[in-house]
């Protein structure tokens, strides 16, 4: 019915109150829309009010530079891409991810935010100090593992049904100024999945471990070219791939500028060998 565009917590709050003390007969329902990528329409609501979060631009984003545990406080309709921009200008950067940045903090911590770093820091939900809520009944309140923590457990992962997150703060770390970034391709998927469990439970091994399944119908292949050394054209050459269904780790080591000879020694080719690449 309409899209509210809020500008500050109490525009959020003063709606939902209204309609919380309208009652059950108006039908009347509330949705926060992030940037809308749920693929379900999970970010709308049928003859109700859907409320675009990312109009929302308070707290101006907080960067906390501690010592110990850095963290930024930002609003629930921020995009993650911007967070980066902005954390970076420190030398930080949120410890956990999704692979796509243009997701907002309330789209993503209605959910989970699984990446290649979740082994090693849980998914996004995991790495969040504090919330601001408007909940269902209008009030606006804060929570944490020792404040309101059932509110809190209960916004993380879900689904927007909780109440509507309108400040979150962000665990951050130190960013990496370099990283060494690896494809290794499968075609058998319990050699993938064995070595995919190997490196997770190895301790130091990478930073970032992922693993999917492509299937080589789309002309994406090409794209898959690109995991092999452009000097070495022969090896790719010998990738045949046509039709099969492929799978794909996807790894990341951190390291910094003074610590580029180590990380070098353990070369593409190496790291491909320890992984039993299989490329037949
Ligand atoms: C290209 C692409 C890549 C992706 N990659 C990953 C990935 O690597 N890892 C991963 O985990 N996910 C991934 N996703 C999925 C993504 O995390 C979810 O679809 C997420 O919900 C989208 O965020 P959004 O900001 O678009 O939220 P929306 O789609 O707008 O909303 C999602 C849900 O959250 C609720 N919601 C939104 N904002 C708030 C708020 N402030 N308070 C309370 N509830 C709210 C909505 O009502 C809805 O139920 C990807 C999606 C895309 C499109």
């Amino acid at each position: 019915m309409a899209v509210m565009y809020p500008k500050s917590v109490s525009d959020i709050a003063t709606t939902i109150k209204h309609i919380w003390h309208m009652g059950h007969s108006s039908h009347l329902t509330v949705a926060a829309r992030g940037h809308g990528h749920s693929l379900q329409g999970q970010s709308q609501t049928h003859g109700g009010i859907v409320i675009k979060m990312e109009s929302l631009k308070v707290p101006e984003m907080q960067i906390h530079v501690g010592n110990s545990s850095p963290y930024v406080d930002v609003s629930g309709g921020e995009l993650w891409i911007n967070i980066l921009h902005e954390t970076l200008k420190y030398g930080l950067a949120p410890r956990s991810w999704t692979d796509y940045l243009h997701l907002t903090v309330g789209g993503t911590l209605s959910n989970a935010g699984v990446s290649g770093q979740a082994f090693k820091h849980g998914p996004q939900i995991s790495n969040v100090q504090q919330l601001e809520i408007v909940t269902g009944t209008g009030e606006v309140v804060n929570c944490s593992e020792k404040q309101n923590e059932e509110l809190f457990q209960s916004v993380l992962g879900g689904l927007g049904q909780f109440g509507i997150i309108t400040r979150a703060r962000i665990l951050l770390e130190p960013a990496p100024s370099m990283v060494k970034w690896i494809r290794v391709l499968y075609s058998d998927f319990t050699e993938f999945t064995r070595d995919q469990e190997r490196l997770i439970s190895e301790e130091n091994a990478f930073d970032y471990i992922e693993g999917f399944v492509i299937i080589n119908r789309t002309g994406l292949l090409n794209n898959w070219r690109s995991s092999f050394n452009p000097q070495d054209p022969v090896q790719a050459s010998h990738f045949k791939s046509d039709g099969k269904t492929l799978f794909c780790l996807e790894l990341a080591k951190y390291f910094n500028f003074q610590q580029i000879n180590i990380v070098n020694q353990v070369g593409h080719q190496e790291l491909i060998l320890k992984c039993n690449v299989s490329i037949n």
